[in-house]
């Protein structure tokens, strides 16, 4: 057999097993919470645990459960959900969102197609819930933590999405995340734009001093700097090609007001090899469940492996605490979303 052909026989093995293995945690989870009702309470029961029933309306604790999920205020007389104000807010099917937990929390490697099935929901619906709990755990995750710039993971963005530029693949987004990164950044632009100039050959430093905003003819600058018509092109050439200035018209040359300088740093650095690890392990962690993803939603899908890999920070419990101290997360926040340059990588556990 090729190697190719092995690797893909292997890899349908391990989808095989993957699948076994959500079936088999999803029907541990379906003993435990038959209905929408055991969930409730489980929630209940936390929420009351963490001394979280108060009255939606003005805060009292004093309050009496009227049903299921309605309570009402002794003080304002008032009836609100124990949900209200929480991650668990308006949420429509509350068992399949317990069941997402349920499956991230327990290191289950699942695709949102097969969580769809089994919970019994649209596949969009399953998808935005993976999401959400996704951004509620890179939320909780701390802004010292070890970053990784993005286009580690450029192997995997093979799906569009909102941020995708027009007729362009879909990887076309990292170059504009690179971009508008530097664009917000002008000490990062400065520093490419010294680096830059500090690169130029004598010639072309002299040249591209002479040169300002308003146009100069190459006939004139010959004249000036008293070079031969080869030298000068040759310096204004190289000029050109580095983005340092402009041909506006003829043989008419400026030097750009507003250029954005993207650093030749991003993206074909040397990657420590313990990043390349990690970046590795995400991408393959992608590719076995859902092949690929855009590059917008790269952050969250790094939150999704943190809970398959990070077994002792990220089980059930803790994603329930988080999402009890959590306000609510709307579609148009996760639909808002788009993965940083530099994305946050989450602690794994050490022992491993
Ligand atoms: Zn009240």
């Amino acid at each position: 057999m090729s190697r190719m052909a092995s690797d893909a026989g292997s890899k349908k093995q391990e989808r095989l097993a993957d699948r076994a293995n959500t079936i088999s945690f999803w029907g541990a989870f379906e003993t435990r919470f038959p209905t929408e009702v055991e969930c409730i309470q489980e929630l209940l029961m936390s929420f009351a645990e963490d001394g979280l029933i108060v009255c939606h309306f003005c805060n009292s604790s004093k309050t009496q459960k009227v049903d299921l999920r309605s309570f009402k205020c002794n003080d304002c007389k008032k009836y609100f959900f124990f949900t209200a104000g929480s991650f668990f807010d308006h949420v429509r099917h509350i068992r399949a969102l317990m069941g997402a937990i349920w499956l991230l929390g327990n290191g289950v490697r699942f695709s949102a197609c097969h969580f769809a099935e089994l919970a019994g929901i649209a596949k969009s619906t399953a998808t935005g819930m993976v999401k959400k709990v996704a951004l509620l755990i890179y939320r909780t995750m701390n802004d010292a933590e070890d970053t990784l710039n993005s286009s580690e993971f450029a192997k995997i963005f093979i799906r569009r999405s909102l941020c995708t530029p027009a007729l362009e693949h879909p990887r076309a987004e990292q170059r504009c995340a690179e971009e508008e990164y530097v664009a917000n950044s002008p000490e990062v632009q400065i520093a490419a734009h010294n680096e830059l100039l500090s690169g130029l050959s004598s010639i072309e430093t002299t040249v591209y001093n002479h040169l300002s905003s308003s146009p100069q003819h190459l006939d004139a600058l010959e004249v000036q700097l008293n070079m031969e018509t080869r030298v000068i092109s040759a310096a204004v050439s190289s000029l050109e090609l580095a983005g340092l200035i402009e041909r506006t018209s003829g043989d008419n040359y400026v030097r750009p007001q507003h250029k954005i300088f993207v650093p030749a740093l991003f993206g074909n650095r040397d990657c420590p090899p313990e990043e390349e690890i990690y970046s590795h392990s995400v991408v393959a962690f992608v590719q076995s469940s859902m092949h690929g993803i855009a590059r917008k939603y790269l952050q969250l899908y790094i939150a999704v492996y943190l809970c398959f890999a990070n077994r002792r920070k990220w089980g059930v419990g803790s994603i329930l605490s988080a999402c009890r101290r959590s306000k609510p997360i709307y579609l148009s926040e996760i639909e808002a979303f788009v993965t940083p340059l530099f994305v946050k990588v989450g602690r794994l556990d050490s022992a491993a």
